[in-house]
């Protein structure tokens, strides 16, 4: 058994003694991700997402965020930036590049761990993918401030009044650090198939759970393989189970990219005398050999992995790696699995990071664009912001990179890549630039009429799927709506609501391509117009028939591929890297450059906020030798408290 851990070890340790191929993308592992509200909307055309978000940014960004209680560390950070603290020092010990929440948490762990830090952020607005922002809007002469988020929304772990899972490392994160985050908790979430509406709890298979609402949709006939569906699935968590604990064996908190993982993991090793190493093996293959382990016959049953697959890592369950969805089944359908409806928004989340950082002396600037990571002699020594170009802010241990693989080493002349390529083996920007792409997003953010007692009607989630034959990963098919307002009435005046419905990982980016200088264009509007058209049809499926919701809308926000480029600062809007399960694996922080790192949904363990953070926590571990001790203090409290 003892074997099993050593493979892990040497598997970690592969990175950092250069075998980047270990964690790279073979060559072939390209992946191809393959109303009537809407006449309302043109009376808010000249509210479109673009030119609303970036008027804003210039004018009232402190101001937009001061009505949120959680938001304050963000007013502070803001006026902190454009105020006595707008400059960065000469020096740090560590320069974090980009405050998504991979960013956020290397920093928040390197903080507590006493080192200088600074997060320097492009954006005026901390927090990447999981910024939240506000909108105002004039309601019987009175300004309405309704606050969105631009992504994240689905969450679960962070509740502090509920024990921690060492399995989430963004709650390790958190609990290392002292902040806690307000969360409502929910259970269910609303099902929109072609088979019919569902409500989705954690009883899925069991009485009343999802496979006994599709008997009954049917007319109230009885679906002949609705036992077997039961079984099947039954089966499936079975099957599940000692993944779980072989996910759990391992916290990300415990692993490092240098050789000091030889001290920081022995302590967990023996967990994997408790498991078959087969179980633990099967973590690392496609999700799908698990359903088929489990000899998942019945359409409805696989269709639904699939599309939860793909919400999770943007790819169906046969690209999908295993250990992601062990963590997620268990979320999902253990018998005391809630989710988490963070008050604030996700930007409650970033937040509490921020002020994990600030507690601890460290700096986070925004509107601060690197333009270079400078490197001398093989190694990283500083940086360069694009608005003080002739400035150096070194970094004595490491400079720490949130940005994609593609900014980081795209070697396209057409990009302005942030490091110079010369620096690099050729095979490594070979393998790298590579990495296969997924798709972008069509966003709608929209605040309407609505009173607690019809919000309360509604659910907080809806999955919606048109027509399975054509395929999960095909455009205007799939849609995730989320409307916060039904658990979190601090997002929207009294009486109003938000929501967020947006494609996951569908749309094409390059339609979108030639309009990026030119979004003011009527062609660039008419496409808004046309691509937006399936989310306003997917709202009228979902929302009851009687609710009217085009005409209660006070504020609509269309987001296209160039938004999401624009103010999430993501490569061609992508979603992140569509590495294939079984094709390639999600690389480890450390590069061919001594004190570069990377963090972030382009690193392992991969995309989603959880995920990120395990990233954090893996970068931040593998700065320096000097953190194994703080290390190993905040492994023994780990296991005092799971
Ligand atoms: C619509 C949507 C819905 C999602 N839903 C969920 C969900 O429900 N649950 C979940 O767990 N995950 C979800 N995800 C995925 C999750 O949000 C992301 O995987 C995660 O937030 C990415 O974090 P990150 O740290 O990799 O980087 P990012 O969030 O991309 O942050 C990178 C940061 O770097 C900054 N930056 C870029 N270039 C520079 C530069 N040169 N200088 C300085 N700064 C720079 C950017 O501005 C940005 O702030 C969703 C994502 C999207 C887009």
């Amino acid at each position: 058994m003892m074997l099993l851990g050593v493979f892990l070890i040497s598997f970690i340790l592969s990175s950092y003694t250069g075998n980047v191929n270990a964690f790279t993308i073979p060559k072939n592992a390209h992946h191809s991700l393959t109303g009537n509200i809407q006449r309302q909307i043109s009376a808010f055309s000249k509210t479109n997402y673009d030119e609303s978000l970036f008027s804003s940014s210039f004018s009232t960004s402190t101001i937009t965020y001061s009505r949120a209680s959680t938001s304050r560390y963000s007013v502070a950070l803001d006026s902190e930036s454009n105020s006595k603290n707008s400059k960065p020092k000469s020096s740090y010990d560590v320069i974090v590049v980009g405050s998504g929440i991979g960013g956020l948490t290397t920093a928040a762990m390197l903080s507590y761990y006493n080192y200088s830090v600074a997060v320097l952020e492009s954006h005026y607005l901390v927090g990447g993918c999981a910024h939240g922002f506000t909108t105002t809007q004039k309601i019987d002469d009175e300004k309405c401030e309704f606050r969105f988020d631009t992504g994240p929304s689905f969450f679960s772990g962070l509740n502090p009044n509920i024990p921690a899972k060492s399995s989430n490392p963004l709650r390790t994160v958190l609990d290392i650090i002292g902040e806690e985050v307000e969360c409502i908790p929910y259970t269910s979430f609303g099902l929109c198939f072609p088979e019919g509406d569902f409500i989705h709890t954690p009883n899925f298979g069991k009485d009343g759970g999802v496979l006994d609402q599709l008997q009954s949709q049917k007319n109230g006939q009885s679906h002949p393989n609705n036992l077997e569906a039961k079984q099947e699935w039954e089966r499936l968590l079975e099957n599940m189970k000692p993944l779980a604990k072989a996910v759990d064996a391992m916290p990300t908190a415990a692993l490092r990219a240098d050789l000091g993982a030889l001290l920081t993991t022995a302590s967990f090793l023996p967990n994997f005398a408790k498991l078959n190493p087969l179980d633990t093996m099967k973590l690392t293959t496609p999700f799908q050999s698990i359903l088929n382990q489990s000899s998942l016959k019945t359409p409805f049953l696989q269709n639904w992995m699939d599309l939860l697959c793909f919400c999770l890592s943007g790819l169906p369950a046969s690209g999908t790696i295993t250990a992601e969805m062990a963590m997620m089944m268990g979320e999902f359908y253990d018998a005391s699995a809630v989710m988490d409806c963070p008050k604030g928004g996700a930007n409650a989340i970033v937040d509490a990071l921020v002020r994990g950082i600030i507690k601890q002396g460290g700096e986070v600037f925004t509107k601060s664009h690197v333009e270079e990571i400078m490197i001398e002699n093989g190694k990283a020594v500083g940086i360069r912001l694009k608005k003080d170009p002739t400035n150096v802010i070194k970094a004595n241990k490491a400079v720490v990179s949130n940005l994609s693989v593609w900014d980081m080493f795209s070697k396209k002349q057409s990009d302005t890549p942030i490091l110079d390529p010369k620096h690099f083996p050729s095979k490594f920007l070979e393998e790298r630039s590579i990495t296969p792409m997924g798709k972008s997003f069509m966003h709608l953010h929209i605040g309407f009429r609505a009173t607690l007692e019809e919000l309360s009607k509604l659910q907080a989630h809806y999955i919606y799927i048109k027509d399975w034959e054509r395929g999960i990963e095909t455009e205007d098919n799939v849609a995730l709506l989320s409307i916060p307002s039904v658990h979190d009435q601090t997002l929207a005046p009294e009486g109003y609501a938000v929501l967020h419905i947006y494609t996951p990982a569908t749309e094409d980016y390059a339609k979108w391509e030639p309009f990026k200088h030119d979004r003011s264009s009527q062609k660039y509007q008419s496409l808004k117009k046309e691509r937006s058209q399936f989310l306003f049809n997917v709202l009228d499926e979902i929302f009851p028939d009687d609710f009217n919701l085009q005409d209660r809308i006070v504020t609509c926000e269309i987001g296209t591929p160039l938004t999401h480029e624009r103010f999430l600062r993501r490569y061609k809007g992508s979603y992140g890297p569509a590495i294939q399960a079984g094709v390639g694996s999600f690389p480890f922080p450390s590069t061919p450059i001594e004190n570069l790192l990377l963090c972030g949904d382009s690193c392992f363990p991969g995309i989603g906020v959880p995920a990120v953070a395990g990233s954090g926590l893996l970068a931040a571990h593998s700065v320096s030798f000097d953190s194994i001790g703080g290390q190993l203090k905040v492994l023994e409290k780990l296991k005092e408290s799971v």
